[in-house]
């Protein structure tokens, strides 16, 4: 994962993607001799943010390391990375699993390291012949993630990478954008028999750049081990790459003949010290995770888990849906009107494409909560609001919905409805009390919706015991 920071890991360079290329470089991040890395003390913060986030036990004193090899986006020839003390160990995160229950999924460490440069094999005239470098990427701040062999499936990895993700972006520490690479996925696989105590031999799925890649990359490639092993061949430990549109892996290179990195800790830097400072720095900027939000949201607005999983989509947008809320005589209903009314009206839940705002909502919610509108008028106005492209508000102070409040008129119309439906009011009578809800309903049909919602319950409530 790139870390969000405006700065690049060891030199005062912009992190920022799409700049032209060779832009954003300077003697450090480009390995000239005699160039010394000074650490970006907002990056070790992020980091230790998202370790916190992944219940990791922080190290006090970790060292960096170089990682020495031969490429050419790698101008120094290493990376700066961590090694045998690594920033974090030991976490967790919690996964839902198929059978409707949860699973924890243990994270080894979260280690920092730079990032390297670019090779870009494509999209030159004379891409068939050359390779172009672009060194922008070259010292931006990485955090590595590494999960321990806890994962059983590929829709387990998907869930895992996914809560991964909402986690990381809920602590602002990455954009996680997969698309520019600010995250990206290696994910090893193995194969065994049910029930043999050894994990079989590992392959490794490189750089995949979406969720849904990995699974199916998973999916083929245990499909394919089982059917090596099966004909009596062995799994070999190697990279391999997934091709989207074959929707197959090929063999990169066999990890036997793999470099050997030559870690070594890294002379130019001294050990890294989170102080305690650091670590009160980071737990202050720790926001209220995802699943903490969605379970209290659930019993805070009367929720069921995929209205949660809507409101939470993201943090920007539960803090905006909160905030809004509590100004509101009832939050339940805004979550409501939101959810089903707006949310319904709209193919996917984004305020952007709306006309309504979460202002207007509040407001309708707050007509509603009040009985100045009944449900029906409502909807005809964000009826309006929708065909029109305007706020709820202008709608509403043009139209304002006649309400009929005169309590002699409902009553008749009760009565009439009532006389209409002795077999209900029987079941009414009975004991079925919730058959009130079918005389309001009647009612405020006859009435073309236009009955003062809180008037009309007390007087049906009040005729059917009289
Ligand atoms: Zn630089």
């Amino acid at each position: 994962m790139q870390l969000l920071t405006a700065t690049k890991a060891f030199c005062g360079c912009a992190n920022h993607f799409g700049s032209a290329p060779n832009t954003n470089v300077c003697p450090v991040c480009l390995g000239l001799p005699g160039a010394l890395p000074v650490l970006n003390a907002k990056a070790v913060e992020f980091a230790t943010l998202a370790s916190l986030a992944l219940n990791c036990e922080v190290r006090e004193r970790s060292i960096f390391a170089r990682k020495n090899y031969f490429y050419p986006d790698l101008p120094k020839g290493y990376q700066i990375s961590q090694f045998d003390k690594p920033l974090a160990e030991h976490g967790w995160i919690e996964v839902p699993t198929a059978d409707g229950t949860t699973k924890r999924v243990g994270i080894t460490r979260l280690h920092m390291e730079e990032d390297a440069g670019k090779s870009l094999h494509d999209g030159f005239s004379d891409s068939a012949t050359q390779t172009y470098v672009d060194l922008n990427r070259c010292g931006t701040p990485l955090a590595e993630i590494v999960s321990e062999p806890d994962i059983r499936t590929p829709d387990e990895a998907f869930e895992y990478l996914t809560r991964l993700k909402e986690i990381l972006l809920y602590c602002g520490v990455s954009d996680c954008n997969m698309e520019e690479g600010s995250l990206r996925c290696d994910a090893n696989v193995s194969v065994r028999l049910k029930g043999a105590p050894k994990f079989g031999t590992k392959a490794e799925v490189k750089n995949v750049n979406s969720f849904r890649f990995v699974r199916a990359a998973l999916e083929y490639e245990i499909e394919r081990q089982i059917e090596v092993i099966e004909a009596g061949g062995r799994v070999t430990q190697e990279s391999r790459l997934w091709n989207a549109n074959e929707g197959r892996t090929y063999s990169m290179r066999s990890k036997e003949q793999a470099h050997d990195y030559r870690y070594f800790p890294e002379p130019d830097l001294p050990p890294l010290l989170v102080s305690a400072e650091l670590m009160a720095a980071a737990k202050g900027r720790m926001p209220e995770l995802p699943e903490a939000r969605r379970a209290r949201m659930m019993a805070e607005y009367e929720l069921m888990e995929q209205d949660a999983f809507t409101l939470t989509a993201t943090r920007e947008f539960a803090d905006r849906f909160e905030a809004a809320a509590k100004t509101a005589k009832s939050p339940r209903r805004v979550a409501n009107l939101l959810l089903n009314e707006v949310g319904g009206r709209l193919k996917a839940l984004d305020l952007e494409q709306s006309p309504v705002s979460m202002a207007g909502i509040v407001e309708a919610a707050d007509l509603l909560e009040e009985g100045k509108i009944s449900s029906k008028q409502l909807k005809q106005i964000l009826d309006v609001c929708f065909e029109k492209g305007e706020d709820f508000a202008a709608v509403y102070e043009r139209e304002r919905p006649q309400q009929i409040t005169d309590a002699s008129a409902l009553e008749a119309m009760i009565d009439e409805v009532i006389a209409a439906n002795p077999k209900q009011v029987e079941q009414y009578r009975g004991g079925k009390k919730t058959m009130a809800g079918f005389f309001v309903g009647q009612v405020m049909k006859a009435s073309k919706g236009q009955a003062n919602p809180g008037l009309l319950n007390e007087l049906v409530t009040r005729k059917l015991d009289g």
